[in-house]
This record gives C-alpha cells, structure tokens and sequence, in this order.
C-alpha cells in the first residue's frame, strides 16, 4: 500500500459542514464544525475555505464529502438538500481557492463506505457494502480494495434499489425503493399511519401523536411492542435489500450506519433474517455479517480525510506492492 498522509475531512451535508485533520490511521485530530450556507455555491466554497485555513494543516490536502451525485472530476450535478448546488464544479473551485492543495471531491456517502473501509466497522476484509440508514438511505460499495464510483459516479445508490415494485413513493419519484420503506422518514410515515387507523394500542408512547422516525426507536427500545413492530418490519424490508445486495456484490460484511440504527438489534436482528432468506445458495455460502457502523456520524469526514491523503500519496513501486 502506498504510504498515506495526513489529510483534511470535509463532510458537507443540507445543514452542517463537519471537518477534522484526519491522520493515515483515521484518528481525529483538530475539528472545526459550521452550518452549510445551502443555498448558496459560493458561500459554501467560502465556508469550506475558511474551515481549512482553521485547521492550520499547511499543505495537507483535503478531502470533501459533498451530499449529492458527484461525478468522476468532482462536478456536484445535484443535491436533495444543498439547492445551491447545481452542477457545481467544486472540485475544481476549491482547487483555485485552495491554491496549491490537492482536493479530492467525493460523494458523502462513498466517503463514509470509505472510512468504515480503511478503519471502522469493515477494516479486518477487503470490501463492504455500507447502508446509511437516516432520513433517507444512504450507501457505498468498496469491492476488492476499490470504491465502486461508476461510469458517472453515482454507483452505489443502495437507497433507491427497489424491494417492492408499485409500493410507497420514494423521495426520487419511483415507487417501492428500499428509502421508502426503510428510512427513518418512512418509519415516521407508517407509525402516523397505524395511530390514524388504530392499529396502536393506546398505552403505546405513540397513541394519540404523530411521530417521528426517532420517536419510533426511541419508543422501540423502551420496549412499546408496536413501536418494535414498526422498526422490524422496517428491518425486514432492509434485508430484502441485503439480500438482493449479497446475490449482486458477495460482500464480506454490511455494515449499517445513520440515525435509525440507534435502534440497534431491533433493526438488525429482523434485516438478516430477511436477508439470509432471500440468499442464493445460502446452505452453503458464506453468510456476509451485518455489522454497525463504528465510525457514526464521523464516517463521512474521516472516509474523505483518507482518500484526499491516500490519492497524493506518493506511491509505493519499486516491487510492485504498492497501489491503493
Ligand atoms: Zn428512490
């Protein structure tokens, strides 16, 4: 492998700009954290400028997590939550502001697959299938040493992998994608649903409300049967997706990040039952472990400090046993 450095993590989402120095072995160093100006590519560039001057990490290049589909030269074509970014070159913009420094633009997610990769919930295998699971469903694919970026970059949009053809209205315009079974918005959806039609018993924590997707987990682990319920079959759609995953991609391990895995078992106990069903060969084949995620919400921006330091890593060639 190459011999990485030090490189910045950028990690920009609709509402917050989290970064840190992040060292070759993913530790954290110094953090700087500021709301994203989301209307605005300018003030954006702006903020992300200022973060690294903050930082003080002379010359150390930096890596950027952009919430969107990012194509191969770190174009942002479009982002659900960051409107000001329309095919934004932002790659290229930060490369002029930042005079001098490397900058590598990646999606937000492929960062986080990254990071969970070289350092987190996959380090001890040579690839993972990662699935975000939070307001929406996020994901990456690292297979054999490699992030699986596409001819376009938008490979690895595990979200939008459709379980139920003609099911729920997706976020994206399809019908039955696994965001819209599976996400914490969709949790929200269906336990409104069950309070409207009755089917929650009144001494539920969500009788007589209208939840959230948090409020859901959070009634589940106080131990509300149907908030577990709730959660469960969000579970058990998600291991429809495992399964179709692990037919196409033979990942060593899944690991599952984002905001509804702070329900923990009561979400993946139910995914791999479901997945494991639905498995080609499952009497005989290696079973991917579905993991949690052990970077959280720092995946992002550790994954995108690695690959800014990992990418200008001078490599390693004289015996042939560099190349990352
Ligand atoms: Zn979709």
């Amino acid at each position: 492998m190459a011999a990485a450095r030090a490189g910045i993590g950028i990690d920009v989402g609709g509402t917050k700009i989290a970064a840190g120095v992040i060292g070759p072995d993913g530790t954290v160093g110094a953090r700087s954290r500021r709301d994203t100006p989301a209307a605005d590519a300018d003030a954006i560039a702006r903020t992300i400028a200022e973060v690294v001057e903050e930082l003080d990490a002379p010359g150390a290049p930096v890596g950027v997590g952009a919430a969107g589909h990012v194509d191969l030269e770190g174009v942002v074509r479009t982002s659900p939550n960051v409107p000001g970014w329309v095919r934004e070159p932002l790659q290229a913009r930060l490369e002029q502001t930042l005079e001098g420094r490397p900058v590598v633009v990646a999606n937000d997610a492929d960062a986080a697959a990254w990071g969970e990769y070289r350092c987190g919930g996959a380090a001890d295998v040579d690839g993972l299938v990662l699935l975000t699971v939070g307001t929406g469903v996020g994901g990456g694919v690292v297979i054999g040493d490699r992030l699986l970026r596409g001819a376009d970059g938008g490979a690895g949009e595990v979200g939008h992998l459709i379980v139920d053809e003609g099911g729920p209205r997706c976020n994206c315009g399809n019908l039955g994608c696994l965001e819209a079974h599976a996400s914490g918005t969709a949790i929200g959806r269906k336990a409104r649903a069950a309070v409207a039609e009755g089917h929650v018993r009144s001494t539920s924590p969500l009788s007589g409300r209208a939840p959230g997707g948090a409020e859901v987990s959070r009634a589940a682990l106080d131990g509300d049967p149907d908030a577990r319920e709730i959660i469960a079959e969000a579970g058990r759609w998600l291991g429809v997706g495992l399964g179709a995953l692990g037919n196409v991609l033979d990942p060593p391990v899944f690991v599952i990040g984002g905001g509804v895995m702070a329900a923990g078992e009561l979400l993946l106990a139910p995914a791999r039952e479901a997945m494991v069903e639905r498995l080609l060969g499952r009497e005989t084949r290696a079973v991917p472990p579905v993991r949690a995620s052990a970077l959280g919400s720092d995946a992002g921006m550790i994954g995108a400090g690695l690959l800014a330091g990992e990418s200008t890593a001078p490599r390693v060639s004289a015996d042939g046993a560099g190349g990352a």
